[in-house]
């Protein structure tokens, strides 16, 4: 079984754990509790390179050969052999023939004589350096050479990349483009990876209809579906679209307990708050799952269930499109990583500059959507608090670059603060 992520350090902003009686969980604590049930999926498959791309890798990668596999010239030039240099120069040498990328470079070399070579090709039995040949002139089937070559110049030596039985990649570490390039130059053809994680989805709201339908008054268009749609389109997420449900308890405890019994994990958004047609949390229950997490102090998004129903952990996201997001990014996708077995689940931030100031009640842990500013000059970006003609929100979100960490006890930020930056990697 993979690591599981380090559970005691501060994921977002530190803020204490465990709530005084009645108050809500901090956003760390709600992330503990939630990875403390994400176990990984345990199944493998051993999948040759081009079928592997974007999953996770059940075991670490040793290397069994090690890099450069032979000998081989850095540059185009002649391959000579130092012995050939004594007196002064200029020297001038017979062209005994060439070697390029792919010959098996076994030629011998007589004395005296030496090899036009090309890049990536075998330094011929003998021969210790590589002249580049802007240092050569060539006058029939001589060459001449001013310089005397130094030892191993312009030869890329067999090994000195990378040591055989190095880790090439470890357990849980997604096959990114890099990773798989690295693992085909080192000759592995195939993978052991963990099967995707089977993730199923739905909309709940008796309101909502698809982009595109005629809406009757009082409905509205469901973006929720659709951006949980575009979020789980990842390689190592086999997603299961349940649809759009109506906030009526018997058909959501009988979605719920469908998609439970087909996934590792369900999501759902809307009817996670205390209103009369949020039936979520009585809904899991009423189908034999457990609460693990109701109330979390984030801003946007306090409403929210973690937990779990059969084998399959639960997160009842927000209606809300913006906090549905919000927390999906921050809580729901490393939940999901650490489902799929994915050890570097913390997502990636950088410190920028505030750009403006703005007054807050402190208490909730913020994620604001904002948009990255200029550079200072320093490598630090200001930020600025995304903002638009139309104060739609969910246009704000598609604006923004990230999400602008606030800890929970700012009280205020000032121009020129340092805060932390959650940026987007979606586009
Ligand atoms: P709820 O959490 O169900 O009370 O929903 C909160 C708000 O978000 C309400 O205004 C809902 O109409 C809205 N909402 C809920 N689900 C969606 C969705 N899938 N797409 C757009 N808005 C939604
Ligand atoms: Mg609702």
């Amino acid at each position: 079984m993979s690591p599981s992520p380090a559970l005691s350090e501060p994921f977002y902003c530190g803020c204490e754990t465990e709530p005084e009686q009645g108050a809500l969980l901090s956003v760390d604590g709600a992330l503990r509790r939630a990875l403390a049930l994400a176990v990984p999926v345990t199944e493998t498959e051993r999948l040759p390179l081009d079928r592997a791309h974007g999953l996770v890798l059940a075991e670490a990668v040793r290397a069994d050969v090690s890099l450069p596999l032979f000998d081989n010239s850095a540059m185009d030039g002649y391959a000579v052999r130092l012995a050939d240099f004594s007196g002064d120069g200029p020297w001038r040498l017979r062209l005994a023939g060439r070697v390029a990328a792919g010959d098996a470079g076994d030629m011998p070399v007589p004395a005296g004589a030496t090899l036009r070579i090309f890049t990536g090709a075998a330094i011929p039995p003998g021969c210790d350096a590589v002249v580049i040949q802007e240092l050569t002139r060539q006058e029939g089937e001589t060459i001449e050479i001013r310089r005397r070559p130094e030892p191993g110049e312009n030869i890329r030596r067999a090994g000195e990349d990378l040591a055989f039985g190095s880790e090439l990649l470890p357990a849980g570490r997604r096959l990114g483009p890099r990773a798989a390039a690295l693992l085909a130059s080192a000759g592995c053809g195939d993978v052991a990876v963990k099967r995707r994680v089977r993730i199923a989805y739905f909309s709940t709201g008796s309101e909502l209809r698809s982009p595109g339908a005629v809406l009757a008054p009082g409905q509205i268009w469901n973006a929720n579906r659709y951006h949980l749609a575009g979020v789980l389109d990842l390689p190592w997420i086999e997603t299961i679209d349940m649809g759009s449900v109506p906030d009526r308890p018997d058909l959501l405890q009988q979605t719920l307990e469908q998609a439970s019994r087909q996934a590792d994990m369900v999501v759902t958004t809307g009817g996670v708050s205390v209103g009369d047609e949020d039936h979520m949390p009585a809904v899991l229950r009423a189908a034999g799952g457990e609460i693990h997490v109701m109330k979390v102090a984030i801003k946007p998004g306090k409403p929210l269930v973690i937990g779990r129903i059969g084998a399959a952990r639960y997160l009842g996201l927000p209606g809300n499109p913006v906090s549905a997001f919000v927390i999906w990014h921050v809580i729901g996708m490393r939940i999901a990583q650490a489902l799929a077995g994915i050890v570097e689940t913390d997502p990636p931030r950088i410190l920028v500059r505030a750009g403006f100031e703005r007054p807050r009640r402190s208490g909730r842990c913020e994620f604001l959507p904002a948009r990255l500013g200029s550079h200072d000059g320093h490598g630090t970006r200001t930020v600025e608090i995304a903002t638009s003609e139309v104060s739609h929100r969910v246009a704000l979100l598609a604006q923004a670059d990230g999400l602008l960490l606030i800890p929970s006890e700012t009280d205020r930020i000032q121009r020129g603060d340092m805060l932390e930056f959650l940026p987007f990697s979606d586009g």
